[in-house]
């Protein structure tokens, strides 16, 4: 089970924010002692608004894939 760090949006401030963590092929935000499958709110440290979601990690790997068949091209 790999786990990835989760800063802050803020390059100023890039506080941790969580883990990423995956779960039987799914990817999860770990925040404290709770895995979620999102999460809403601002950064502790300088207030950024902070939004991470399961089906926007989808959309991003989506567009990754996306981008890089166009690169093959
Ligand atoms: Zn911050």
């Amino acid at each position: 089970m790999g786990s990835q760090e989760v800063v802050c949006n803020n390059p100023n401030c890039r506080a941790q924010l969580g883990w990423m963590v995956t779960v039987e092929g799914v990817e999860l935000l770990q925040i404290g002692g709770v895995l979620v499958r999102q999460a809403h709110g601002v950064c502790i440290k300088c207030g950024k608004e902070f939004h991470w979601s399961v089906s926007e990690r989808m959309l991003e790997r989506l567009i990754g894939l996306v981008k890089a068949e166009a690169k093959d091209e």
